[in-house]
């Protein structure tokens, strides 16, 4: 199954599908993670990037596209994957339909779309807070999600550091790029039928409960829909084993 993840800057979609991804064994694909490494290179596609990154801008549809398909293609992905900002545009998220449709038929269609809800005063203060490893990119947040030692991670103890991209300024301008050019693939997503919101302004713990829960419902919805077939659910990617004891059992893909 691919897990999207739709929601403003700093709504907490990194720290959500880093914990989603150890929870369900899925691969966390960041579109900023993915664009920092270009625009970490000395090169012409590297230097636009760049260009476009610090002004709190979208990088060009073309070159997003092309580095996320490359990155599905991985065979780490090819069961599913969590899509962590991405698409952000409409042309994005038909490219990615396309792409499910050419690549992936036997999930395409199985997608969840997650909207984190977060208001742009939360989103603000998140960003504002927000402190990441140098060496494995764990996310904090001071003092909401604070390192036990200061300035430094709990995962690995490498410093803790502030991104280039999270002056006031830029925080701004790239909320308002959000409202313009990523809000539209909500209404996009409702209509198919893949939305699930989430009420991202609680603490991490109660968010990951709501997608946990919003994830098994959208798979009750899609075992309804499948033609029952002896010995299985055909058309899923993968078959649920199920975890947990009565009513606090779920399947776990
Ligand atoms: P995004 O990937 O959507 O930009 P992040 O996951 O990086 O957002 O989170 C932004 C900041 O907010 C980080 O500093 C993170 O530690 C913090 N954060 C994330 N989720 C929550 C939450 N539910 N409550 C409080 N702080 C949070
Ligand atoms: P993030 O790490 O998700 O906050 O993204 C950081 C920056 O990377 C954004 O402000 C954009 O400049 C760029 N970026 C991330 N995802 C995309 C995307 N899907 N399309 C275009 N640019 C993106």
């Amino acid at each position: 199954m691919h897990i999207i993840f739709v929601g403003p800057p700093g709504a907490g979609k990194g720290t959500q599908s880093a914990r989603l991804s150890r929870l369900l064994g899925l691969p966390h694909i960041a579109a900023g993670d993915l664009l920092r490494a270009v625009r970490a290179q000395d090169t012409p596609l590297g230097h636009t990037a760049k260009q476009y990154m610090d002004a709190g801008q979208l990088v060009p549809d073309d070159v997003t596209i092309q580095i996320i398909e490359q990155r599905l293609a991985q065979p780490d992905a090819k069961d599913g994957a969590i899509l962590d900002g991405f698409p952000r545009t409409l042309t994005q998220a038909k490219a990615l339909d396309e792409s499910f449709a050419r690549h992936n038929s036997s999930s395409h269609g199985n997608e969840i779309v997650l909207y984190l809800k977060a208001s742009r005063g939360v989103v603000l203060e998140r960003m504002k807070g927000r402190w990441i490893c140098q060496q494995c990119g764990s996310v904090y947040h001071i003092p909401n999600v604070a390192p036990t030692e200061a300035g430094q991670c709990d995962v690995c103890g490498a410093p803790l550091f502030q991104r280039s991209d999270e002056t006031p300024e830029i925080q701004a301008k790239r909320y308002e790029v959000y409202e313009h050019d990523t809000l539209p693939i909500v209404d996009y997503y409702r209509q198919h039928g893949t939305l699930m919101e989430i009420n991202g302004e609680q603490d991490v713990e109660n968010v990951t409960r709501d997608i946990l829960a919003a994830i098994d419902a959208r798979k009750a919805a899609l075992i309804a829909l499948e033609p029952r077939v002896s010995g299985g659910i055909e058309g899923l990617t993968s078959k649920p084993t199920w975890r947990g004891r009565g009513d606090q059992s779920r399947p776990i893909w």
